[in-house]
């Protein structure tokens, strides 16, 4: 049982104002995001709650930050084997992303932009080709992404990303560049440590044209993989 002091409760202000509400949350929840889809997050949470495996993530407030990451690994890893029998790593409706918030309470995971951005960005950007080649990769953990959008300058305003794609049409090649400071990738969660791929969005340009932002599959690590999840190597 975790020590009273780091149970979550409610503070009581927010609760007697959620108790005078009018209206009925759950609705507003089916409204926006389907009723099938808040289904399954419910189960989802249930399973993951009731998992008496996923329980050290309620220290992870307590823990040193590097034990905090090699315990989410560790957990992870437990997780995406229970993820697989119940089928939501291959669900399309964030199965994957509801459960492992589950199971890792309030922290984050470092797989966490794996399944929320990278897996959802080939399948919904990939050409048939490219969904075949990188989609079981990337279930399988062989390889694992990150989604590099921001910028140190360019949040919301997307069209003002400064990274270029340029075609390299002798050598057929995309070259990615940074040109600036503030066109550094910014936030990309799980890049420090874990992951070896990424997309990154960039302005393509070929033959000196502009056409608009692109999203570019980039291998950033060796991926020397023996087994999922468990060793890459770590050298850029
Ligand atoms: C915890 C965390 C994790 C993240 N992970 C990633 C990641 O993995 N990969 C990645 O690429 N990015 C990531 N981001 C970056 C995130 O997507 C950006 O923070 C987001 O795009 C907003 O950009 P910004 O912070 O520069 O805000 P800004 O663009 O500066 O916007 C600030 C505020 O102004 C509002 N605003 C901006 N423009 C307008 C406008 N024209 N009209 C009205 N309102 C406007 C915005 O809505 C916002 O409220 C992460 C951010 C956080 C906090």
């Amino acid at each position: 049982m975790l020590d009273k002091k780091y149970q979550i409760t409610m503070n009581p202000d927010i609760k007697k104002e959620r108790e005078q509400r009018t209206f009925d949350p759950k609705n507003i929840t089916y409204q926006l995001f389907g009723k099938d889809v808040m289904n399954l997050r419910q189960i989802a949470y249930e399973k993951a709650n009731a998992d008496p495996e996923f329980k050290v993530a309620e220290k992870f407030s307590t823990m040193p930050r590097d034990e905090v990451y090699d315990q989410s690994v560790k957990l992870y890893t437990i997780l995406a084997q229970k993820a697989k029998e119940y089928g939501y790593d291959k669900s399309e409706n964030n199965a994957m992303t509801f459960f492992t918030q589950a199971a890792l309470v309030s922290t984050t995971s470092p797989f966490n932009l794996h399944h929320s951005m990278f897996i959802p960005t080939i399948l919904s950007q990939g050409t048939d080709e490219q969904i075949a080649e990188f989609l079981p990769q990337a279930q399988a953990y062989e390889i694992i992404g990150t989604y590099a959008q921001t910028e140190l300058g360019h949040g919301t305003f997307l069209r003002g990303l400064e990274t270029t794609a340029t075609y390299d049409r002798a050598k057929e090649q995309f070259i990615i560049h940074t040109p600036s400071i503030t066109s550094i990738k910014y936030w990309p969660g799980g890049l420090g440590k874990t992951s070896n791929y990424a997309v990154v969005m960039a302005q393509l340009i070929i033959n000196g044209k502009k056409y608009g932002m692109h999203a570019f599959l980039c291998q950033l690590r060796i991926c020397l993989i023996t087994s999922p999840c468990l060793v890459w190597n770590w050298e850029i």
